[in-house]
């Protein structure tokens, strides 16, 4: 059996800075708080709480007073968050990707613009939620064509749209021009990162050279999820798994070529244990 690893597999720069950055934080006080999860990944919270990171899902949990860190995590967040920390007296130390940051960005000014922010992602995600409300709590977010229909938009309506981090580029522009054959004003700005779209790409390659794709990552995690769609859409047999334990042999009977892939927020050792599994086999 041979094993061949796409390219662009694991942890992606944003990521890989993020944990970086709050490793250094939990080692430099013994109070950080790490606002919802890091990342999409069980394994790296884990890791993080290890090192005495506490984990909070709002920052109302965090004693008034406490005198900690916060750690703002790669998927951003809303602008009232860092009020509010401001209101706490925490320190905030901010991993937001720069691609997180810079869809903000382009959300605030579509919305100070007058216009009606569209944003192509999934609606509970906590980085759409954060893109949210940088157009001040007013963008609507759909996932398909039909989203867009449902809301009814007067021709005449100004519209910016732009994309969660993590979809395809060929959906984004799907929808991109879906929009504009029911409004006229439309300002784009695709928003989706490099690291994504590669990764894609090569596991749409790797997909198509093996007789079976594994895709590594969290159930949680968008990206993975949409490798493990990409991949799958080939044709080719395609499994997510979260980690070595959830590896089925049976997937593996008379196939000759294995892939693997990886999320961007799934660590490098979780993979390693893959592969070592793989190549006993
Ligand atoms: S996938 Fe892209 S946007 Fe998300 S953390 Fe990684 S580099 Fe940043």
């Amino acid at each position: 059996m041979e094993i061949l690893i796409a390219l662009h597999s694991g942890f992606c720069v944003g990521v890989e800075r993020a944990f970086r950055i709050a490793l250094e934080t939990a080692e430099a006080s013994k109070s950080a708080y790490m606002l919802g999860n890091l990342v999409h990944n069980k394994l790296v919270v884990e890791r993080l709480k290890s090192f005495g990171v506490k984990t909070v899902s709002d920052i109302s949990e965090i004693p008034t007073g406490a005198k900690g860190i916060l750690i703002i995590s790669a998927h951003g967040v809303a602008p009232d968050v860092y009020e509010k920390a401001k209101g706490k007296r925490l320190e905030v130390i901010d991993t937001t990707c720069p691609w997180v940051k810079k869809a903000q960005k382009i959300a605030k000014e579509f919305s100070d613009e007058g216009r009606l922010v569209i944003i192509v992602g999934d609606k509970g995600h906590p980085e759409v939620k954060g893109i949210v409300g940088w157009s001040g709590g007013k963008a609507v977010v759909v996932e398909e064509q039909k989203d867009l229909e449902r809301l009814g938009l007067a021709p005449e309506t100004p519209v910016g749209i732009l994309a969660q981090t993590t979809q395809p580029e060929a959906h984004f522009a799907a929808m991109v021009s879906a929009l504009k054959k029911i409004v006229g004003d439309v300002r784009e700005y695709d928003t989706i990162c490099g690291a994504t779209t590669k990764r894609q790409s090569a596991a749409i390659e790797l997909a198509r050279k093996v007789d079976l794709v594994l895709v590594i990552g969290d159930q949680l995690s968008a990206n993975t999820k949409r490798l493990t769609e990409l991949c799958a859409k080939t044709g080719t047999e395609t499994h997510q798994i979260e980690t070595v334990a959830e590896l089925n042999l049976k997937w593996l009977a008379g196939k000759k070529k294995v892939g693997i892939t990886a999320g961007a927020s799934t660590p490098e050792w979780v993979i390693k244990d893959i592969l070592d599994k793989l190549k006993k086999l």
